[in-house]
């Protein structure tokens, strides 16, 4: 089959002055009494593709597959579909606008989903809180209780398509006359026509407005954490059902404890003399003060915990911990009676020359100098 486009060179949707334009141009070339004797076949083609496309109704035809001898001028677009293919893709695109030819579009729609942000302390992340925030958000009209129309009036059918929503007409295209459904522009696809609108709502069924929502923030909280409060979100057009609320989550640092998924992580300082000797620490945790138990010989950057003093669970019981970090300090100034005692002291375990001991440097050490660098 021949391509009568691709022939002349001009694409499917050409005018018939492209056409002609471009026949004239080709058949100069491609005459016989110009290109010689072999070129008769190519000069009948063009003419043939000519005689074809500049006819609107043998065009149509091809177009459609049915010009007799043509053998379909859809297949020779070497585009790799067929025609019931372009056929489908063509009235899904005209069914596709409003909902045209499924009835009249509705008025009524779900409203947005809103997003809102609300600062937490570590305590109210820790334990929970419930929270009063005020939200800007659109409710339904009172007025017209979301119909648009004042009070004692309703919407008309609309006259240019009869309440269906949706116009046909018959359009051009490269398949030739094709009926089209689309969205019926003087009601918009609605069918109807509010002629006399709510004035509190202007015919939005909704109004905007502030209005206080009650947030029930779960223990266990993290940064980034939504919430989401099913329905209080924006009301939608014409009263349409409300979207969802979501709220989420920005935890304040807090200045002492870090958080680390559950748990809780702080350093204190201890006296070497105290690591040594072992003491009881008082702490203000998240709960109150409470007491840190450091055994004799502690070593610096022991970490001593206290269990179940951290951030809740989210799914379940329970609480995280509280780890201390223990920084144990050496003193930097001694006087002499404290220096004749500690030089004692040193005497009588045999520590006034120790020995180095050395050993490699272990990753511990590497990963505690990162934190110290980094600040984490
Ligand atoms: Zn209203
Ligand atoms: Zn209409």
């Amino acid at each position: 089959m021949t391509d009568y486009y691709a022939t002349l060179g001009v694409s499917r949707d050409a005018s018939t002055e492209e056409i002609k334009r471009a026949y004239r141009k080709l058949a100069r070339q491609h005459h016989p009494d110009v290109a010689g004797a072999d070129n008769a076949d190519k000069f009948k083609e063009i003419a043939a593709a000519h005689e074809v496309l500049s006819n609107a109704e043998k065009r149509q035809m091809y177009d459609m597959g049915q010009y007799p001898g043509a053998g379909g001028g859809g297949g020779g677009a070497g585009a790799g579909f067929g025609f019931s293919d372009i056929f489908e893709t063509f009235f899904q695109a005209a069914a596709g606008g409003g909902g045209a030819g499924r009835g009249p579009a509705s008025r009524t729609r779900r409203g947005q989903d809103a997003l809102l942000r609300i600062s937490l302390e570590l305590s109210e992340a820790a334990f929970g809180v419930s929270k009063d925030i005020e939200v800007e958000t659109a409710v339904i009209c009172t007025t017209c209780q979301g119909s648009c129309c004042r009070p004692g009036t309703s919407p008309t059918t609309c006259e240019v398509c009869h309440g269906r929503g949706s116009v046909q007409r018959m359009a051009r295209s490269f398949l030739g006359q094709v009926m089209t459904t689309s969205a019926c522009a003087n009601c918009s696809g609605f069918g109807t026509i509010i002629t006399d609108p709510c004035t509190e709502c202007a015919g939005e069924g909704r109004v905007r407005t502030r209005r206080t929502v009650r947030v029930n923030v779960p223990a266990g909280v993290d940064d980034g954490t939504r919430i989401k409060l099913t329905g209080q979100g924006e009301v939608g057009p014409a009263g349409g059902p409300p979207g969802d609320l979501y709220v989420e989550v920005r935890e304040k640092r807090h200045p002492l404890f870090t958080r680390r998924g559950d748990d809780l992580h702080c350093t204190t300082e201890l006296p070497m003399t105290a690591a040594a000797l072992g003491t009881v620490l008082e702490l203000e945790t998240l709960d109150g003060v409470r007491e840190l138990d450091i055994r004799p010989g502690t070593q610096p950057d022991e970490i001593v915990t206290l269990k179940g003093l951290g951030i809740g669970h989210l799914n379940g019981g329970g609480r995280g911990d509280l780890h201390v970090h223990v920084q144990v300090t050496v003193p930097t100034k001694l006087d002499d009676s404290q220096e004749t005692l500690l030089r004692e002291l040193a005497g009588l375990r045999g520590e006034e020359r120790p020995e180095a001991r050395l050993s490699p440097a272990g990753n511990g050490v590497f990963s505690r100098l990162r934190e110290k660098l980094h600040g984490r």
